[in-house]
């Protein structure tokens, strides 16, 4: 595992974010896939993960929790293959205990975040303004496309315009993740991206359906369709439907091996 030494903000040019309205939608896991599709697809590829709430993409990539340290642009992030073509920084790796989620390690380095931290604890006054500086705290190198700012729930729009605060960023487009059953939440968010002018890349529709591990016949266990209904009521684009797949489930909990070849998914194929 290596780490990225030099660069910053400054050298990514383009910015995927995957949103959705609420947490347990698989926003980790679609961020995960996605990157491993444009990393397949010959891509320089950096993920933010700034899940507050339970940073899981470190465990999804089998990263771990390693000692990051700060170069004078900013947080080093990780990369995960020998070829240096994905590169992963979690907010997990900054907090002391995984299971308490919110005592950043190595304090000293960094007394400005901890206040705010205490702050945004104790007063309420603004996590996300947390995730605004950890955005523009990670020195990235040059990179084709981060996949996933990815943000948990509350005012997942805000992030949005942290990454602007980069000149060289050529575009920045949300995907968002919907179940078929909870598109009320994503609604909102499609709303908010048509007021503020920012361009929306589609919707996928995750747990969309069960794919039977014996006989791979995927059954519509609750509903399907509302991502797509909800891209048509919305004029947004259909990305494409993700079943709740036990075999996916099993690779994300117990790590992807990055040796074996991205599968064919027609899904990822459209996003990337
Ligand atoms: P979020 O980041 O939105 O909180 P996660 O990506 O962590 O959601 O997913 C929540 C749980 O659902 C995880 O345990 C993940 O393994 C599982 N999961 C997500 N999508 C799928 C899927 N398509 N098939 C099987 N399991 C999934």
């Amino acid at each position: 595992m290596e780490q990225n030494n030099d660069g910053s903000l400054s050298q990514v040019r383009h910015v995927v974010l995957v949103l959705s309205g609420k947490g347990g939608v698989g926003k980790s896991t679609i961020t995960t896939e996605l990157a491993l599709a444009l990393r397949h697809a010959g891509k320089k590829v950096g993920i933010l993960d700034v899940d507050l709430c339970g940073p899981s993409i470190p465990r999804m990539l089998c990263v771990g929790r390693p000692d990051v340290h700060q170069c004078d642009s900013g947080w080093v992030p990780v990369y995960t293959d020998a070829q240096k073509s994905l590169a992963l920084m979690s907010i997990g790796f900054l907090l002391e205990d995984p299971d308490e989620a919110v005592v950043w390690r190595g304090p000293k380095k960094n007394w400005y975040a901890v206040l705010q931290l205490y702050w945004s604890l104790t007063l309420f006054i603004d996590l996300f303004s947390m995730i605004g500086q950890f955005v523009s705290d990670v020195a990235w190198g040059e990179l084709d496309v981060p996949a996933g700012g990815h943000a948990a729930r509350g005012r997942p729009m805000n992030i949005c315009q942290y990454w602007r605060i980069s000149k060289n960023t050529e575009w920045m487009v949300p995907v968002l993740v919907t179940t078929p059953q909870s598109t009320g939440d994503v609604r909102r968010e499609i709303t908010f991206c048509k007021k503020t002018g920012v361009r929306i890349l589609g919707i996928v529709e995750n747990m969309s359906g069960f794919v039977c591990p014996h006989c791979s016949e995927c059954s519509n266990i609750f509903s399907k369709g509302g991502g797509e209904e909800l891209a048509k009521l919305t004029g947004s684009m259909f990305l494409g439907s993700v079943p709740l797949d036990p075999l996916l489930s099993k690779s994300i909990e117990e790590g992807r091996d990055f040796t074996e070849s991205f599968p064919d998914s027609a899904t990822f194929s459209a996003i990337s």
